[in-house]
This record gives C-alpha cells, structure tokens and sequence, in this order.
C-alpha cells in the first residue's frame, strides 16, 4: 500500500505558498507526465497563470519517493475558525511558511495554535532568503518564541527548519548555501511527518469540505479515518444530530497533481477523497458503513458570516 503523508500549509499571504506549492509540482515533474494537466502549466516567466491554477486548487497531492504526500490548504483568517479546525483534522503534520523578511505575522497565530493544539509535528520554511536585507535567523527565533508562547510541546519545538527561496527554486538547511532544488524539503516531509494512520474497521469519513462541479454537482471532500470506501458502494450518512440517511457512493477520486482521478479500488484509511453521487449531505456529517453506521464525533461548524463572506472574496 502506498504510505501517504498528510500535510497542511499554514501561510501568510504572500510569504510564497503558491510559489512553493507549484515548485513542489514542478519537482516531481507532474506537469510533463500527464497530459490533462500538462497544458495548463507553464514556465517560470509565467508565473501568472500558475498562480491562478494553484489557488484554485484547494488539494494538491505528489509523488515522491513512493510516497504519496497530500498538501492541504488552511484558510488563512480566524474568521474561518471552524473550517480551519476541520482542515487541520486531516492532517498528519504542517509546513509553516515564513517570509525571511518579515517573519511569522499575527494573523497565521490562531491556525498555527490550533495545529498546535492538535498535536500536529511542525516543520518551518523560512521563505525568500535571496530578499535584500533578509534575516532568515530571526525570523527562525521568531517562530520559535511565537510557538513557545503557544504551548508548544517540547517535540514541536524540536521542528526543523528548512531555507530558500521558493521563487529561485531551491530549499536547503542553510540559507548561506543555495541548494540545487527543493528536494530537501521533500525529504525533511518524509522524515519529520508520520505516515497517515491506517485503522481497520468499519467505513469512518467526515465530510471536510464541499467542492462542486456545474457537471456533476455537489462534491464532498474528506479523510477516510477508518476502514475503506469502496466506490460504487452503498453508504449511510450519520448527520450531526445522529440520525442516518441511506445513500451511495458512486464515484471516488483521488486528489492527483493538480487534479482528480477517478478510482475503482478500494479507498484505505488516511487517504483523502472526494465522493460523488451522494445525496442530502452537509459538512460534518460522516460517511459510514452501511449497515453499521457509526457517526464520528461531532465538529464544529459556522454558519458563514458576514465577514467571511468578505473575506472570501
Ligand atoms: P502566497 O500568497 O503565500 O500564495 O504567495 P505567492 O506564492 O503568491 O508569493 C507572493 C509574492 O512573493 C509573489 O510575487 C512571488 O513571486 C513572491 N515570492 C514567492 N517566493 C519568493 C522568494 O522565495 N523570493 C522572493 N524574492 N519572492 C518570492
């Protein structure tokens, strides 16, 4: 079975998650290989576009090594409390990306409490070391003490950190020495994160997020965290308010690259999925057995406000 790898992005604006994020990409070729994709991607001169696709894209997933690492985007802003909780549930671990210049800022303190909270293992980029005038040192400390102050276990505090620059496209140990590519930080994911938990018994997912296509409908998005989904399978869905709803299955996809693909094997814990052809379902809910549903415990879930709907703009 492929070892996946869970990971969540905690950036600032700007500090270069969509850089690095389509280094990541580029690193494991995956836009070469499969045509799909392949046109959509461009070269480094254009990076406009690119950005538009990564953004768009809330999963990202690559193969390196023989490991299948999924990338989870957070919603930055607070005001997506309940969303970012629910985010960093299908995390194993998270990259912490940090501007060399300006350091860690206020606004990625709550995400980064919560994975915190969450007992997530932290690995920290200090991101555009070839910054005139950077400080790649203190912007490190900076983290540190912002995740002491945060109660950070001792383990978290031992992250490690790697440095570069997303945009040159390297990532080493040390920003005084340029590294060839970004494979160190690929390596740094592979050691530093534990592997998705694999745990049998029957069908556990939670329904994460929403996606939805003008072909298809509404797409549900989640961690299988216990068991395994098999496509085309009958489901129950076990609501909030613990009462169950029969459904189906029908189609699985897994997150590839930039895309999805659709998949008839059996689904195994620690993956995530999008699910279509389900009816009548919410965030929060849980997709369970069949014929022994067994709900997850309930999460929480916003309403969305005013300012989230700003913010989502
Ligand atoms: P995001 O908002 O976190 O997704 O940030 P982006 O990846 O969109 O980057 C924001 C800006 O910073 C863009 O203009 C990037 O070209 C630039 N940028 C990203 N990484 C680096 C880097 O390593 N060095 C420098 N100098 N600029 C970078």
């Amino acid at each position: 079975m492929t070892e996946i790898r869970n990971i969540a992005i905690i950036a600032h604006v700007d500090h270069g998650k969509t850089t690095l994020v389509d280094r990541m990409l580029h690193q494991v070729k995956l836009f070469r290989e499969n045509q799909d994709i392949g046109e959509l991607i461009l070269d480094n001169n254009d990076l406009e576009r690119e950005r538009g696709i990564t953004i768009l894209s809330k999963n990202v997933s690559i193969r390196y090594k023989e490991t299948k690492i999924n990338i989870i985007d957070t919603p930055g802003h607070s005001d997506f409390g309940g969303e970012v909780e629910r985010v960093l549930n299908m995390a194993d671990g998270v990259l912490l990306i940090v501007d060399a210049f300006e350091g860690p800022m206020p606004q990625t303190r709550f995400v980064l409490q919560k994975a915190l909270e969450l007992g997530l293992k932290p690995i920290v980029v200090v991101n555009k070391v070839d910054k005139p005038n950077c400080t790649p040192d203190i912007a490190q400390e900076k983290v540190f003490d912002l995740m002491f102050s945060l109660d950070a276990t001792e383990e978290q505090l031992d992250f490690p950190t790697v440095y570069g620059s997303a945009k040159a496209g390297w990532m080493g140990p040390d920003w005084k020495e340029e590294a060839q590519d970004i494979s160190h930080l690929l390596d740094v994911i592979l050691e530093h994160i534990p592997p998705a938990s694999h745990k049998e018994g029957t069908l556990q997912m939670r329904i994460t997020s929403l996606d939805y296509s003008s072909y298809t409908g509404r797409i549900a998005v989640g961690k299988i965290t216990r068991g395994q989904l098999i496509p085309g399978s009958p489901v129950s869905l076990v609501k909030r308010d613990r009462s169950t709803v029969k459904s189906v299955a029908k189609e699985v996809y897994l997150f590839e690259g930039l895309g999805k693909e659709k998949t008839k094997e059996p689904v195994p814990s620690g993956e995530i999925c999008a699910v279509l052809g389900l009816e009548g379902f919410d965030i929060g809910d849980t997709i369970a057995d069949a014929l022994e549903p067994e709900g997850l415990e309930p999460i929480r879930v916003d309403e969305p406000t005013m300012s989230m709907l700003f913010v989502a703009n």
